[in-house]
């Protein structure tokens, strides 16, 4: 392992250092302090579009996940609703394919961004309620990642067929 840098975004996270591995992978190391012993947490994400071109790391863990059943994320997700997590927007970053990413300003500021390629759903940001951060659907990751909690929102139009039995 080689410790390469400690970034600016360290700073978000108290304790915590940006490992770089081989293959460009960043692992975001943070120390926690349990009663005496520390034990030590490796956060590392990543994701990809369906045909592989676009592809991305998360620099910190993704918060406040959420089900949106509104009627943009059912049509641009051809789905009944669409999952996304947010972050920092600099913690999002693109390590390949951004070529291949469109993006469509479906209302007021905010620009739902994708793979023109294979169409999959990348991200949701430019809100300016809330400037600093974007959203990523979280389905396009290639990470585990499960979410503390997650919440169902605009569920005024949530399809009737799902969970149909
Ligand atoms: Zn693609
Ligand atoms: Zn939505």
């Amino acid at each position: 392992m080689e410790i390469c840098f400690i970034t600016k975004r360290s700073r978000r996270i108290p304790n915590a250092w940006h490992f770089r591995f081989a293959l460009n992978l960043v692992f975001t190391a943070q120390w926690f302090r349990f009663g005496g012993s520390v034990s030590c947490k490796v956060i590392m994400y990543l994701g990809s579009c369906l045909c592989g071109e676009v592809k991305y790391k998360l620099l910190s863990e993704p918060k406040k996940a959420s089900n949106c059943h509104c009627t943009m994320c059912q049509k641009q997700h051809g789905a009944a609703f669409a999952t996304y997590a947010s972050l920092p927007k600099n913690d999002l970053v693109y390590i390949s394919g951004l070529s291949a990413l469109a993006e469509y300003n479906s209302s007021g500021s905010i620009v739902r961004k994708f793979c023109k390629v294979c169409g999959s759903s990348m991200e949701w940001g430019g809100s300016s309620q809330y400037p600093d951060w974007v959203s990523v659907a979280i389905a396009t990751l290639d990470s585990p990642y499960k979410p503390n909690k997650i919440i169902d929102i605009q569920t005024d139009t949530k399809v009737c067929w799902l969970n149909y039995s």
